[in-house]
């Protein structure tokens, strides 16, 4: 109950001395600080969280937050659900089994399957990445052809063939290192615009990877006809349709984002959700997909694939996720509707350049611009006003992603998303009152 006790949240003194020396110190030795790029652009500093409880993080400062980054989305029950932890104490007690065979892989299989409409068969790996590069490989064994085409401002991940147009305007690689000739195979396309899809896909492509619901380039719903239109046109040419539903998998619904738009692909890639906060990756396929590994055909190696401890996290969250469905995922959608109308409304009342919006447990907010309607609109958000706008909801006790991406777990309550609405009252009036 002392940690659902929010007193001190909407601290606008906050003070962050300890993130900040730890920064100092970790910079010595931790290459920038973090173990991943994005970490290291939350302002003031990228805070360094001591404890976490249900949804409330306790930094090394004693600041508390509101939570909703949720580990950049996999925490979807929060940070302890007793069914998970209650599963990993049980699994630890075993012994840590790492790349034995363990009965809860089948179990989690099962699961999969029985929900996700596109699962005959699961492969499991550690990552959404990995999970992205073994599709790309199945699918190129299954059609014995190599180019695949991916859309402008989704995202799958690091592998160096997709890695590439994933920001507005830029085509090429995401960062220096890339091998320039990986994503040679690889074309890009506008998501959401049927025609194009139509006039260049064609028999020399292996796969089609997309992001059902674009939650990466700032929650947007498919238009309709979408992705029916991958679905017919990759039919037709026979190749294999992917849907990442590594954010949308067992967030949007327990059958994911192809369950709620009722188009299912050949195979999707699932991560965050499925492991409740454990490393998971896997790809979930069509019986003829999936052949070549199910048939040990094409290589599927990692050892700690199938580790014992996602794999009991994932049953028990799975379990949860199916068991409660009518009421979590209902809930997790009027919660994220309400406040990204709440930050509408306050940006209108302030008569500032803000912008929200949400699909099923997302949603985004920019700053820098009045609205963003479609991913043309893009180019006009101002990143570093966005970083800014987080940096507010922070200091108000709001703990969003700092590009303004914002997750719903199935334990928020009322009560939280009331706390919270007034904390971005807070928020959006300091960022409107802030100079230049
Ligand atoms: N696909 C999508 C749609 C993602 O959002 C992400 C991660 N944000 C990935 C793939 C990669 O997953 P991971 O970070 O677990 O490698």
């Amino acid at each position: 109950a002392g940690l659902r006790d929010m007193q001190g949240c909407a601290d606008t003194r906050k003070v962050f001395t300890k993130s900040r020396e730890y920064r100092t110190n970790a910079l010595r030795h931790l290459s920038n600080g973090v173990s991943s790029t994005p970490r290291a652009s939350q302002r003031p500093v990228p805070v360094v969280i001591d404890s976490a409880a249900g949804v409330t993080l306790t930094d090394v400062d004693g600041n508390r937050y509101l939570d909703y980054a949720l580990g950049y989305g996999p925490l979807i029950l929060g940070h302890s659900p007793e069914p998970v932890m209650h599963a990993l104490r049980d699994a630890l007690d075993r012994g840590l089994r790492t790349a034995s065979v363990n009965s809860d892989e089948a179990a989690l299989a099962d699961l999969i399957a029985a929900n996700v409409p596109c699962a005959d068969r699961v492969a499991f790996v550690n990552t959404g990445t990995e999970a992205v590069q073994l599709a790309i490989r199945i699918a190129r064994a299954t059609t014995g052809r190599c180019r695949v085409a991916k859309f402008r401002c989704n995202y799958h991940g690091w592998v160096d063939d997709l890695h590439v147009g994933c920001s507005p305007g830029q085509d090429g690689p995401a960062t220096l290192g890339q091998d320039p000739r990986a994503s040679e195979m690889v074309t890009l396309l506008d998501w959401g615009e049927s025609d194009a899809a139509r006039q260049v896909l064609d028999d020399s492509f292996a796969a089609v990877i997309v992001e059902p619901a674009a939650i990466n380039a700032g929650c947007f719903a498919p238009p309709a006809g979408f992705l029916e239109t991958l679905r017919d046109v990759t039919r037709r040419h026979g190749i294999v349709l992917v849907f990442d539903e590594v954010i949308t998998g067992f967030r949007m619904s327990p059958g994911g984002a192809q369950a709620c738009y009722n188009v299912v692909p050949d195979m999707c890639v699932l991560g965050k959700a499925l492991g409740a906060g454990l490393p998971i990756g896997a790809v979930a396929g069509t019986d003829g997909v999936m052949d070549v590994v199910s048939s040990g055909r094409m290589l599927h190696r990692g050892t700690f694939n199938g580790n014992p401890l996602s794999m009991a996290a994932g049953v028990a969250c799975v379990s949860h996720l199916q068991e409660h469905a009518a009421r979590i995922y209902p809930r997790m959608e009027r919660f994220a509707q309400r406040i990204s109308a709440h930050i509408q409304h306050e940006a209108a009342r302030n008569a500032v350049a803000i912008h929200a919006r949400s699909v099923g447990s997302a949603l985004q907010v920019f700053a820098g611009v009045r609205r963003v309607d479609g991913i043309g609109d893009l180019a006009g958000i101002d990143r570093d006003a966005t970083l800014l706008l987080t940096e507010e909801l922070l200091r108000e006790g709001v703990f969003t992603l700092p590009r303004g991406l914002m997750y719903l777990s199935a334990i928020h309550t009322d009560e939280d998303i009331s706390t919270t609405l007034a904390a971005i009252t807070r928020a959006v009036r300091s960022h409107a009152d802030r100079p230049g």
